[in-house]
């Protein structure tokens, strides 16, 4: 007598990349799987990026960059909507833009107009800018304060 024993087969499987074996790389530096346009890929990706390569199945090679986690700066607001993000700063890094000047790494503030793209010392210079602006808010608000304002 023979059993036979029922079998499912998933129409649609994940799309999935065997591991690469391990290669000399620089310190910093991984190499990860990725799809273009639904096509395998390896790619190499700094250790900061948080992306998932393979979910974001870019368009085309021009197209998939890197990013750190966002650093956020929201703003009370007495709308529903609760506190509103005023800006956002990432490291990114687009290394296959057909673009050659605006390839490579920055860090990009995002103010929900047109990014800016800072370099190392430009972004050095805008945290100096916002620890001043901290200290100038924090004067202002002390200045309310001592009027009897909340
Ligand atoms: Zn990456």
């Amino acid at each position: 007598m023979t059993t036979t024993v029922p079998t499912t087969v998933n129409p649609n499987p994940a799309p999935t990349l065997p591991a690469m074996p391990a290669q000399p790389h620089p310190a910093g530096r991984r190499i990860v799987p990725a799809l273009i346009d639904c096509a395998p890929i390896y790619v190499d990706c700094p250790s900061w990026c948080v992306m998932d390569h393979v979910a974001e199945n870019e368009g085309a090679l021009e197209d998939l960059y890197h990013s750190s986690d966002m650093a956020d700066l929201y703003v009370a607001s007495p709308s529903p909507n609760g506190p509103q993000l005023v800006l956002h700063v990432r490291l990114n890094e687009d290394p296959f833009l057909i673009r050659r000047e605006g390839r490579g790494r920055n860090i990009v503030v995002d103010t929900g107009n047109d990014p800016f793209m800072l370099d190392a010392r430009q972004a050095a210079e805008f945290a100096d800018d916002l620890v001043a602006l901290a200290a100038q808010v924090r004067a202002m608000s002390r200045t309310l304060a001592a009027e009897g304002q909340k």
